[in-house]
This record gives structure tokens, sequence and C-alpha cells, in this order.
């Protein structure tokens, strides 16, 4: 089978396109034949070495297929079926072995695109939004890089919730893609100081909470637009890793922080169906709006990783296997 593979870390020079056995799926395993991986940040930490991997690897950990072959012990599964799943890697490939525990089943009516394309971008603004801090009505939130994957689904999520969603941006295209998505007022971060438009949005009160995926250049002010007792939650670091703090720095405000990841948001198999029961629920019903920003050929992966990290994309960016 094709497939994409890492033998040493570094730029995405180091991704390869090359011939590998198709895998044989053990104990409680299935394998599946991949119609649509995703591109996620998670891809570029783990090609970067910033999270460790053994090597070599198969890049890419959510795709969209269907079921070629059943491991021993799997049930409520059977060849043919269309399934998606988030976790394991391998899927920049033309097949991957998935856990059974993993393994949700497409509803009919729903396309391979989009099962990949909300999945883990899908779960994760669900968590945000219901359990990381539950939004209540009527609270305004900010929410950065707002026409980014994660950021027009927590924003639609939020508005959902009744919240005043402001949004942040680095062009007027990608904020009129975060108005579209129901943003209430979009700051371009790039040119105008996020901190003080916060200031004027809530009369100098501040937020309950703000959901930085940007990490190095938006923290420090991230906190300064905090109300007292307000949450930061730092889920992402699309701009580089935030430096080590001193949690002296909270006391300005009695703030508080969190860094969260989706694996303990999905812990177990029914918490991870409740939470993708509402987003493929809410995608069929045309409730929750998915924008695939960018589709690539697996031949094509090492601009798809170009072009999420230098921001070219707004939505999901999908490999087309
Ligand atoms: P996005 O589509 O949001 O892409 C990243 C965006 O970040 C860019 O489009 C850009 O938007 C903004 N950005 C700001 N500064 C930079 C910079 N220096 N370099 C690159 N981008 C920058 O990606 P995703 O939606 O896929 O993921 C968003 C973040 O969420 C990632 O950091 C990812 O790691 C994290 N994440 C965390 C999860 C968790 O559970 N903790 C799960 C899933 C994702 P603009 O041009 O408007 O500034």
């Amino acid at each position: 089978m094709k497939a994409i593979q890492i033998r040493k870390t570094g730029g995405p020079e180091v991704m390869e396109l090359v011939d590998l056995p198709v895998p044989r799926p053990a104990a409680g395993q299935v394998l599946v034949k991949i119609e649509v991986s995703g591109v996620n940040f998670i891809d570029v930490y783990l090609r970067e070495g910033r999270y460790p991997a053994e090597l070599p690897f198969v890049p890419g950990q959510e795709a969209a297929g269907t079921v070629a072959e059943l491991g021993a012990g799997v049930s409520g599964f059977a060849v043919g079926d269309r399934v998606a799943w988030n976790g394991t890697r391998g899927t920049y490939a033309e097949f991957a072995c998935a856990p059974a525990a993993q393994l949700l089943k497409v509803p009919a009516g729903m396309s391979s695109v989009e099962a990949a394309g909300c999945l883990l971008q899908g779960l994760t603004a669900h968590y945000l939004a219901h359990d990381a801090h539950a939004i209540q009505a009527g609270e305004t939130v900010l929410i950065h890089a707002g026409a980014g994957g994660v950021g027009l689904l927590l924003t639609q999520m939020a508005k959902r919730l009744g919240a005043r969603v402001l949004t942040t941006a680095s062009s007027q295209q990608k904020a009129e893609l975060s108005l579209a998505a129901g943003a209430d007022k979009v700051i371009l971060y790039t040119v105008e100081s996020f901190v003080e438009e916060v200031k004027r949005q809530t009369d100098g009160d501040g937020l309950p909470v703000v959901y930085d995926s940007v990490g190095r250049t938006t923290f420090d002010d991230s906190l300064k637009c905090l109300r007292p007792r307000g949450l930061l939650v730092l889920f992402g670091a699309s701009s580089g890793a935030v430096p080590a703090l001193d949690p002296i720095r909270l006391m300005a405000g009695s703030l508080y922080l969190t860094r969260p990841t989706l694996k303990d948001y999905v812990r177990t198999r029914s918490e991870l169906e409740r939470r993708a029961a509402d987003v493929f629920g809410w995608v069929a019903s045309g409730a929750l709006n998915v924008r695939v920003g960018a589709t690539y050929r697996l031949a094509e992966v090492r601009q798809a990783h170009i072009d999420l990290t230098g921001r070219k994309t707004s939505g999901k960016v999908l490999l087309m296997i």
C-alpha cells in the first residue's frame, strides 16, 4: 500500500511516500481502508519531534473509510461498515488498523469527508465548550484563531449555548469566515490589540474565559483579558510553546489556567459516543457546518503541512487517499 513514512523527525521534507505492507489487525483491532485522513497540528508536533514518537512511523491519527478486516474478538462491526476514528496513528496511508474501542460508525447520509472533517476538531470543540469550561448563556467568550478548524466549530457551539463570541483572526478574509460561523465581533489581532478591544467590548470587566490555541504569541495578553477568577483554556501551540510560568502570575485576579487535551475528555467509550453523537448529529442535521479548508493527495502531504503551519488554511485540512 502507499503510505507516508517518517524515519527521522524534522521539517515537512522528512515525510516520504513509500510502499509498505498492508498491516494486519491484532486482537481488538479493525483494519480500515482509508478514504480520507485528517491533517492536524498534532501530526506536525510529532513530525517535528516536539511530541515523542518511536521511529519510523506513519503519521496521521484521524480518518474515515470502510472496514476491510476484523481482528480477533471484535464485535459490533462488520466488513464494509463505514467508520471513522481519532487517536491511533497511521492514517496517512491506504490502510490502517484502529482499536475497535475508538471506532465510530459513520451515520447514513454523512460523507467520509464530513466524518473525518468533524471528528478530532468537533470532539475538541465539544469538550472545550461544555466541560473545560461550561459556557453559560449570556457570557462573553474569546476564541483565538476563530477561522481555524477548531475555531469555526467552537464558535458555532458557543453560539448554540447562547454566548456572545469574540474571536481573533489574522486577515479580513478569515474575519469574514469567522463572522459567517456566528462570531459577534472579530478582532484582527495582527493589526490591533485584542486586550484593548476586549476591554472595550466588556466595559473594562474582562472575560470569564479565553480559549487560546495560538500559544506563545497570545498567552500573556490572553491572561490580561480575564476578569477576576476567569479561566484561560490553553489548548494548543500553533505559534509555539508557551514558556514555563510562575504561578504567582495567576494572582493577577485569582486566575485559573488549564491545559487540556482531547484524550482526557473521551476517557470512556460512553463519553466518546456521547460527544460523537452530538457532533455527528449536528453535522447531519445541518446545525453544525464543517468547513473543509483544503484537500490534498497523499503525495502532496508536505504542502499540506506547510499550508497548515503557514496560516494559509481556514477550516479542516484533509488528505484524500
Ligand atoms: P487551525 O486551523 O486553527 O490553524 C492554526 C491557526 O492558528 C492558523 O490558521 C492561524 O490563524 C493561527 N495562528 C496564529 N499564529 C500562528 C503561527 N505563528 N503559526 C501558525 N498558525 C498561527 O488549526 P486546528 O484547528 O487544527 O488546531 C488549532 C489548535 O488547536 C492547534 O494548536 C492544535 O494543536 C490545537 N488542538 C488541541 C487539541 C486539544 O485537545 N488540546 C485538539 C485539537 C487541536 P490566523 O491566521 O487567523 O492567526
